[in-house]
């Protein structure tokens, strides 16, 4: 008898995790690995976060909330929404659950029937695939090459569309590139989805981390109508380094949320209350820790990136936002004498001891995925590292 479901059979296990378990293992022999596989902050959840959590449990809110969350963390989501996105939405419009990832899956599993595709960009975050095909949808791949500077056009939008279509997922700032669309590249991309009457699926997660003057703009800031055809996604695992709180969540069309949330109630009845409680300190609280955080990624990105670009056979863009660089390793890996990227990224992490994310799991096979979420030390001697490795096989 077979034991598992046929929906499960084409999971594809997380590459991010299989290289971080190999440069663990590495570690555990004793070896001096530098691991920038990491995808979340390196700082402590700030403290007035941590003090409002600990007051929740002392004063006993250790109790089941809503399914959709607390009243008071909604409202606290609604300013946000409003302070920094000029997004004006109401309690009914906002579901909060565990985590962006898990809120996103709720989404899916709500919105597809069999069959139903959604548009999803290469590069990709590597769950937005697993998720649709888990909710029984079609994931249609569109590839934007770094060329285009790793963002689709509304052109190649256009062609991707079907009559089967639902959604386009969009993700800016973007892991794994770090590329952010401009107000004016939402604006034409947005026309395409209301001609054809898709949802937008808009991942907001790296919002707060954007450098060199470049901003975040919400796509459902465009108009009544696109915001109406929206759904924002976002969180505070990266803004508020709170990626372990498990706290995220969707604004948007009121019957989506309600079933959201009527799913919710069935999987997980609510978020962690403490994590909850937490969240509405992350966001109603003072703010300079975030700003603290995104200079100092700024900074590291500022002394790492010419580094590594200056790798023989390494082509960097200079990413504006998140916190990962996104190098076209190909003609270092071919220059090198290895057959892949895969193999290239794996003798990097055998050899100079540097674990960094073949692409391939992302979609860009020419690519690896490095983290800047680490210290400024670690990234110089891994870049030195990576420098020597590969001028020693040129
Ligand atoms: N979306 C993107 C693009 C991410 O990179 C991540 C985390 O890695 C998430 C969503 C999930 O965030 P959360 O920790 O809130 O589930």
């Amino acid at each position: 008898k077979q034991h598992l479901a046929d929906r499960v059979k084409t999971l594809t296990p997380s590459t991010t995790l299989a290289i971080t378990a190999k440069a663990k293992e590495l570690k555990d022999q004793g070896i001096d690995v530098i691991g920038l596989g990491a995808g979340e902050p390196d700082f402590n959840t700030p403290k007035n976060i941590l003090d409002a959590a600990a007051d929740s449990m002392m004063k006993g809110f250790t109790k089941y909330t809503p399914a959709g969350g607390l009243p008071a963390l909604k409202q606290a989501i609604i300013a946000k929404l409003e302070r920094d996105n000029n997004l004006t939405y109401a309690p009914n419009e906002v579901m909060v659950g565990v985590g962006a990832k898990h809120v996103l899956y709720t989404l899916f599993q709500v919105l597809l029937n069999p069959g139903d595709e959604v548009i999803i960009p290469i590069p990709y975050w590597v769950s937005y695939p697993e998720q649709v095909k888990l909710a029984g949808g079609v994931p249609v791949h569109l590839e934007a090459t770094s060329e285009q500077q790793y963002k689709v056009t509304a052109e190649q939008l256009r062609g991707a569309i079907t009559d089967k279509t639902r959604a386009l997922i969009l993700n800016s700032p973007s892991n794994p590139t770090g590329m952010v669309y401009t107000k004016e590249e939402l604006a034409e991309i947005a026309a395409v989805c209301e001609e054809a009457d898709i949802l937008i699926v808009s991942d907001e997660i790296y919002e707060k981390l954007v450098y060199n003057g470049v901003k975040h703009f919400s796509i459902a800031q465009l108009s009544d109508s696109v915001k109406a055809r929206t759904m924002v996604i976002n969180g505070v695992a990266k803004s508020h380094s709170m990626t372990g709180w498990r706290i995220g969540y969707a604004a948007g069309n009121a019957e989506i949320i309600k079933a959201m949330t009527d799913l919710a109630s069935h999987s997980t009845s609510n978020a962690t209350t403490t994590a909850q409680y937490a969240t509405i300190e992350a966001y109603n609280g003072p703010q300079d820790a975030v700003e603290e955080m995104r200079q100092a990624f700024e900074s590291r990105l500022t002394e790492i990136y010419p580094k590594l670009n200056a790798i023989p056979g390494f082509h960097v863009l200079k990413p504006e936002g998140a916190f990962y660089l996104l190098p076209d390793v190909s003609e270092a890996a071919a220059k090198t004498g290895y057959e892949s990227v895969d193999a290239f990224a794996k003798a990097l992490l055998e050899e100079a001891n540097v674990a960094v994310i073949p692409g391939s799991g992302f979609g860009a096979e020419k690519t690896v995925r490095l983290s800047y979420a680490t210290s400024l030390e670690a990234l110089e001697e891994a870049v030195s590292r990576m420098d020597k490795f590969v001028k020693s096989k040129w």
